[in-house]
């Protein structure tokens, strides 16, 4: 690897270690947390803001100044209402920056309000816990930092608390007393798994196998948990046309990504309804789909087109997501233009 990229991902991988030691303490504490601030979704917020905070300061203390493009700002903490919420956040961040300060803490979140719209030639994007709805179940989510030039992904970190590394037959399952993993890559030179959060953990390179030609076996699916995100209907259709046997692996967050590049899983679409205008937001893609990429997977929108992240905060030139091994990804399309 390039010198460059190799301090560039040491970096990025630091932060996001540290990200993820914090949120794992947050999800420990959900019932206190909730207990201390009186709201039900206050644990994933200050997670979020956490873990924004702490990557922000790396990123912008460590390496030459590039945009960040993130999913939160700190308007919510500044508001005096929320004066408990800022209190268990700041408690929080001790952990991995002690001398941290209320003035410096919602500064460094700040930075990444670097509007989607201003498409900066390179930038940072952040999902700082992406998978909220897992993060409150006390299940699966991930911390997910890219960087993008001129519309592509070029790095990535995934950090992912709660995922083992080994195959899982239940990914949704609950009391993952686990290490967690990390994946990271850059662009043209492979994807990495290592077997705990850790930044030192040593990363092995994936490699993907061919698909069996065995008609009976099975296409491994990750899905959305939520039913309502990755239009479950649509895939069913789609894989009665594709008429191959499979199975769906449901969990929150860019995990599925993870998966998918160890070749864990053959398949992560999102399909979105015929009639929805909603598009994907940049930060819940840009690492996943670099790493999945880097190992080896295939990943374009529904249509076969290349996802382009130049655009602003949201994919608004694509449609949908299709993520798959290079011998299915075409049978994929092809279906979906038919549904
Ligand atoms: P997942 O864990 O795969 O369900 O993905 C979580 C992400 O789904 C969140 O970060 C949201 O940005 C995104 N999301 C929220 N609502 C929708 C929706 N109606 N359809 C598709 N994705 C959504
Ligand atoms: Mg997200």
């Amino acid at each position: 690897m390039k010198h460059t990229t190799t301090t560039y991902l040491e970096v990025a991988r630091t932060a996001v270690s540290q990200a993820c030691i914090v949120t794992r303490y947050v999800q420990s504490r959900l019932d206190q947390i909730r207990a201390i601030t009186k709201e039900d979704k206050s644990p994933v917020t200050i997670a979020d803001l956490c873990a924004q905070a702490i990557i922000a300061k790396a990123l912008f203390e460590k390496l030459p100044p590039m945009p960040l493009i993130a999913e939160e700002d700190a308007d919510y903490l500044r508001d005096p209402k929320h004066r408990a919420h800022l209190e268990a956040a700041l408690e929080a961040t001790r952990l991995v920056w002690p001398e941290v300060t209320a003035e410096r803490f919602l500064h460094f979140i700040d930075l990444g309000r670097s509007a989607g719209d201003a498409r900066p030639a390179a930038f940072w994007t952040l999902d700082p816990v992406d998978g909220t709805k897992g993060f409150v179940r006390g299940r699966q989510y991930a911390v997910a930092l890219a960087g993008v030039t001129l519309g592509k992904p070029v790095m990535a970190v995934l950090g992912c608390p709660n995922l083992p590394l080994a195959e899982q037959t239940d990914y949704d399952a609950a009391n993952l007393n686990t290490k967690g993993s990390m994946y990271f890559a850059a662009a043209g030179e492979g994807a990495f798994a290592a077997a705990s959060t850790d930044p030192t953990a040593p990363g092995e390179l994936m490699t993907l196998q061919p698909f069996s030609t065995e008609p009976t076996t099975e296409v491994r699916l990750v899905r959305s948990a939520e039913a309502a995100h990755g239009a479950g209907g649509s895939i069913d259709r789609m894989m009665v046309r594709v008429d191959k046997p499979y199975k769906n692996l449901k969990l929150d967050s860019q995990c599925k990504y993870a998966i998918l590049a160890r070749g864990h899983a053959e398949g992560y679409l999102r399909i979105p309804p015929q009639d929805s205008p909603r598009k994907e937001c940049i930060w819940d893609h840009a690492a996943g789909v670099l790493i999945a990429e880097e190992a080896g997977m295939k990943v374009t929108d529904c249509k076969g087109i290349d996802l382009d992240f130049s655009v602003g905060s949201r994919l608004d030139k694509n449609r949908g997501v299709v993520a798959a091994h290079p011998d299915l990804h075409a049978s994929f399309i092809e279906a979906i233009a038919k549904l």
